[in-house]
């Protein structure tokens, strides 16, 4: 990523920080060897939001504050893992995901 754009996503990163504090899943019965429905509502018990896509793939969604967040944010912020700063929310967040908004210009 180019340096003005890796600032302006760190930048966009850090007035929302939703990735920091809700993990998306992506699942499949198959794994389980189980019908969708009860993996369906195993979760949905637990709390989790489901949503059920094409060929029965799952996408389990929950809240979950990384173990770094902070009311000041990420208190390893400088080091944090490449994942984070690579991380892209588009695909599991949309247009909550606020870099969605700088990729669509
Ligand atoms: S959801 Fe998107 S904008 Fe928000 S912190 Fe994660 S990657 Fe950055
Ligand atoms: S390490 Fe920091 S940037 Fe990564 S998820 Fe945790 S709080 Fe967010």
């Amino acid at each position: 990523m180019k340096p003005q754009l890796q600032n302006e996503k760190e930048r966009l990163c850090l007035s929302c920080m939703k990735c920091c504090r809700e993990v998306i899943v992506y699942t499949h019965p198959v794994l389980y060897s189980c019908p969708a429905e009860m993996l369906v509502e195993f979760y949905q018990a637990r709390g989790f939001s489901v949503t059920r896509l094409k060929e029965d793939a799952i996408i389990l969604s929950f809240k979950h504050d990384c173990q770094h967040l902070t009311p000041a944010g990420c208190d390893i912020y400088d080091q944090r893992p490449e994942a984070c700063r690579d991380y892209s929310g588009i695909e599991d967040f949309g247009d909550e995901c606020l870099w969605s908004q700088l990729k669509k210009k």
